[in-house]
């Protein structure tokens, strides 16, 4: 038997996570049957998503169970194994729980691409979600071409950071958006966008006009509201809006207005399109990373990453993702890296 701790969703947010929403728990792990493994957590990433699927709104996964675990992306190492794709030592990252050590049967989980070279948290955070987000949402969604003038929110943020360096790769125009002073200049310095725009002291609307007089080809969404209202003002003709997130309204149990702007999508011929990166894990998945984990060896790709130590940090270092807290790719450590 082994003794795992584990966070349990007890109540479902109505706005703002609180900290008794979860309750993190002790209890008992039986012993593994055929086609399981043990796992232990090694890293969990936590994401936007979180506060959608503590709640019961609608969404590309089932609400977490009031009760039951609570769903994150993880970073494990496979301890006992009794499952032919999942060997003791394996490196394993994917769909588990908020929980030291857990049992799996594999689904929802993949065996981590080698790249013993590079720091674990770093590639872990650019492969699990946010590197295929970018990547997906820029190539296959807003079909950018080398020479576009794209436009990302949340910039400084785990997805936003290397949407900005993928277009930047593919030889556009980038400028990003994101919160405060210290983020904008983050987002030139070392996320190497052309230009920044924050949000929180600056007309967004006019800011774009000026930095981008022709128009955006591409805008990439992570935030919605008035940011998506002002981008969809400034759109060329025959421009995309990739809709990947509109964190703005996680926290909001009442129907969000907008957008104001949408007419202009007539107007200027717009193709607006959203996705959901797990719906590509099987096919596109092993291509991009493998470009990735080259682009992150030659030092092309930087990742900003905000490390905290300690499962039972896991819901209050969540919640600096709905107030810009977070300073890059948030992580919380649960366990060393493998020896
Ligand atoms: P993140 O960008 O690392 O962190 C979230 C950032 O959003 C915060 O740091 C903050 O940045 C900004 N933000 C939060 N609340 C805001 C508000 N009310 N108004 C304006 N900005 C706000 O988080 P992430 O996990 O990488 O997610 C980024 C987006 O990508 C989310 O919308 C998420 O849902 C989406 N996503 C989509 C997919 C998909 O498959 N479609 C997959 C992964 C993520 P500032 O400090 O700059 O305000």
């Amino acid at each position: 038997m082994t003794t795992a701790r584990s966070w349990f969703l007890q109540k479902r947010p109505t706005k703002d996570i609180e900290d008794d929403n979860l309750v993190l728990r002790e209890h008992e792990l039986p012993p593994i049957k055929t086609g399981e493994f043990l796992m232990r957590t090694i890293l969990l990433s936590l994401d936007a998503s979180n506060r959608i699927w503590m709640s019961d709104m609608e969404s590309y996964l089932p609400p977490v169970a009031l009760g039951a675990p609570m769903r994150g992306m993880v970073l494990g190492e496979v301890m006992q194994s009794q499952h032919p794709d999942f060997p003791v030592g394996g490196l394993v990252w994917g769909l588990e729980t908020w929980s030291d050590y857990a049992i799996s049967n594999g689904d929802g989980l993949m065996l981590m691409p080698p790249a013993q070279d590079l720091d674990l948290a770093k590639i872990f955070g650019v492969l699990a979600i946010a590197g295929p987000t970018a990547y997906i949402g820029l190539h296959d969604i807003g079909r950018i071409k080398p020479g576009d003038t794209v436009v990302v929110t949340a910039a400084a943020g785990a997805v936003g950071m290397v949407t900005g360096q993928l277009a930047k790769i593919h030889g556009c125009r980038t400028i990003g958006v994101a919160g405060g002073k210290d983020k904008c200049q983050q987002l030139v310095e070392q996320y190497g966008y052309d230009h920044a725009i924050d949000y929180k002291s600056e007309n967004v609307l006019e800011r774009l006009r000026a930095l981008a007089p022709e128009g955006i080809d591409v805008h990439f969404e992570n935030v919605g509201g008035e940011q998506l209202d002002a981008a969809l003002a400034h759109m060329k003709n025959g421009g995309a809006v990739v809709l990947c997130g509109l964190i703005a309204s996680y926290s909001s149990s009442e129907p969000v207005p907008g957008p104001y702007n949408f007419r202009n999508v007539i107007l200027r011929r717009l193709r607006i399109e959203g996705y959901i990166c797990f719906d590509y894990t099987r096919t596109s998945y092993p291509a991009m990373q493998a470009n990735f984990v080259q682009w992150v060896r030659e030092g092309r790709l930087h990742f900003g990453l905000h490390e905290v130590a300690g499962l039972e940090k896991a819901v209050e270092t969540c919640k600096l993702l709905y107030n810009g807290g977070n300073q890059g790719k948030l992580l919380v450590r649960i366990g060393p890296d493998p020896q």
